[in-house]
């Protein structure tokens, strides 16, 4: 059966596949036009350069990798982020900072 992924239209917090996920269908079915897990529109990725270059991040952190992207001075984009997470570690804010317990615990 082929797999899918699909992606999140908006943020979902609390959502555990957030902003992506993998989904196993048959070609003929429709594709989903919700998260099965949370309700929230999502969209099918469509090009495969597309889906190998989108799905990266969230291939590291399914794996359990925690990437940060610099953004600015002692500002980082944790692209990894997991339900819970900053989206923004800015290294003067230490709430901000990637949940590793929670990380290692899933
Ligand atoms: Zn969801």
């Amino acid at each position: 059966m082929p797999t899918y992924t699909y992606r999140h239209l908006s943020e979902s917090p609390g959502c555990d596949r957030a902003p992506c996920f993998e989904w196993e269908q048959v070609a003929r079915d429709l594709p989903l036009t919700v998260c099965p897990f949370c309700g929230v529109p999502v969209e099918r990725e469509l090009s495969p350069s597309m889906i190998k270059k989108r799905n990266f991040d969230c291939e590291l952190r399914d794996k359990g990798f925690t990437k940060l992207v610099r953004v600015d001075d002692g500002i980082f984009e944790n692209v990894t982020r997991r339900p819970g997470e900053a989206k923004y570690v800015d290294r003067r804010k230490p709430e901000t900072l990637p949940i590793l317990e929670k990380t290692i615990k899933d």
